[in-house]
């Protein structure tokens, strides 16, 4: 198995893995995802499988048109509509009910399906080229922390994928905002993200305040996309404490992050990872502010300290 440049050769090499019912890695303008042929139910289950995640987990299905989107649900409400007109191709997932081509095993036995289109040129091409709608969760084992760089896949994900296709690093670097739309009348936002809140509820209006919903999000977890390394949050961190800070580092293993919520969420997960290789005993974040753009950060930073 091998990381591939991003070519034409390679992509569509990919691209008949997947036909095939592989598995491969792609990588998104979130995260890298491990990516099957979402109406492969075999795949699907494989894809599982790789991840160590749950069953009740279910997969965000990737698709490159709007085309691919019609025949996987049963209606698209207007504030879906909407909402894809602002954001697609980009890291907004909307969750729909399905149409009977959706295979359970994607949807953790849901009637409803999430679906992305994302903007990555890489990702585009490795879906036109398949020709199909993909299932692609992050590229990590479960609880883990994603990927936004190719070498940061785990060696035991890489082993049970036919290729990996190297697109560089991520420009967003957390998970897409999930907003379930599967009633009309009423969108929710199910995982803050990259697409803010105050950007959603300008499209849509009103939306239900976190925690007044009745619908839940079966993959939300306590701990998520953690370090190896426990993590915990402080107000700064000391000279010989070891983590991210703000401000200008004062010891050795203190990393700086822009003090951006974009800036700061681009390089969140892949700091983490090279912080987690350091065999640290702890890692300290310095808090960032808790202003509404901040709340995917924060969201991701809360998951890492379990
Ligand atoms: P990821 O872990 O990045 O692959 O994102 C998938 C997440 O989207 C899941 O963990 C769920 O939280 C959410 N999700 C996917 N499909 C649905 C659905 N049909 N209903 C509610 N949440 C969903
Ligand atoms: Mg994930």
């Amino acid at each position: 198995m091998s990381i591939l440049p991003p070519t034409k050769e390679n992509i569509q090499f990919a691209a008949d893995a997947l036909r095939e019912g592989k598995l491969i890695g792609l990588p998104t303008e979130t995260v890298y995802g491990i990516a099957a042929v979402a109406t492969n139910r075999s795949a699907v289950l494989s894809t599982f499988d790789l991840k160590g995640r749950p069953a009740e987990n279910p997969l965000i299905v990737h698709v490159a048109s709007m085309s691919q989107v019609e025949p996987l649900v049963a209606s698209i409400p207007d504030s879906a509509k909407n909402l894809m007109a602002a954001f697609w191709p980009g890291p907004l997932t909307i969750i729909l009910p399905k149409s009977s081509l959706v295979p359970d095993e994607v949807t953790a036995s849901l009637q409803t399906v999430a679906i992305r289109m994302p903007n990555h040129p890489v990702a585009r091409a490795i879906i036109e080229a398949t020709n199909a709608p993909l299932s692609a969760p992050s590229a990590n084992r479960f609880m883990s922390l994603s990927p936004t760089r190719a070498e940061n896949l785990a060696p035991e994900i890489v082993a049970g994928l036919a290729c990996v296709i190297d697109g560089g690093d991520c420009t967003f670097g957390l998970e897409s905002t999930v907003i379930d739309c599967s009633d009309p009348l009423q969108c929710a936002i199910l995982r803050p993200g990259a697409i803010t809140r105050a950007q959603i509820a300008e499209v849509v209006g009103s939306l239900s305040l976190p925690g007044t919903t009745e619908r839940r999000s079966p993959g939300n977890y306590r701990r998520h996309y953690s370090p190896r390394t426990p993590l915990r949050t402080v107000d700064s961190l000391g000279p010989n404490e070891s983590g991210i800070v703000l401000d200008r580092p004062s010891g050795a293993h203190q990393i700086q992050l822009p003090n951006d919520p974009v800036g700061y969420g681009a390089l969140l997960y892949s700091t983490l990872h090279n912080l987690d290789q350091l065999g640290l005993t702890e890692i300290l974040v310095e808090s960032p502010p808790t202003t509404p753009e901040w709340e995917a950060v924060w969201d991701r930073i809360r998951k890492a300290q379990g």
